[in-house]
């Protein structure tokens, strides 16, 4: 697996996931992973930290991509098999005669389905049940004692 960042990295900063879609404004062209396409700039770094909880499948992700089709597949897909096995994540591991392409979009939604709120303010109910009032129900005079 290869940890560091590259050329081939998403934009966002500490990103595990390759940049696969490309956004062009201004003249430059800057390549996101999925998760992180068309976010506001501000929910990046919420995403980052969701993708890296979830290094396992972004990992398997970013292996399946760069090494698909290579001679070092084999070993690789081994690896990314035993990962996730390892992370308790078997759900994730490729099913019987699924195409690679297809596991490689069920991982995709996966972690697009994990970071799609990341970064949202969550709605509060306006009416918040509260639990019921005990204690004194009024208070006593002031200076009771001495009128
Ligand atoms: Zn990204």
């Amino acid at each position: 697996m290869n940890e560091s960042q590259s050329i081939f990295s998403c934009a966002a900063n500490g990103c595990p996931l390759m940049g696969t879609v490309k956004t062009a404004t201004n003249g430059e062209v800057d390549w996101f992973c999925p998760c992180h396409f068309n976010r506001q700039p501000g929910h990046n770094d919420a995403v980052t930290v969701v993708l890296n909880r979830h290094r396992h499948i972004a990992g398997a992700i970013r292996d399946i991509r760069e090494f698909y089709g290579t001679d070092e597949w084999a070993n690789v897909f081994r690896g990314i098999q035993k990962a996730l096995r390892e992370a308790e994540r078997a759900d994730m591991t490729i099913s019987d005669h699924e195409p690679v392409r297809a596991w490689l979009s069920r991982l995709e939604k996966a972690l697009s389905d994990l970071t799609r709120e990341c970064g949202k303010q969550q709605r509060i109910r306006s009416t918040l049940p509260t639990a019921q009032v005990i204690g004194p129900t009024h208070a006593a005079a002031y200076f009771g004692e001495v009128a």
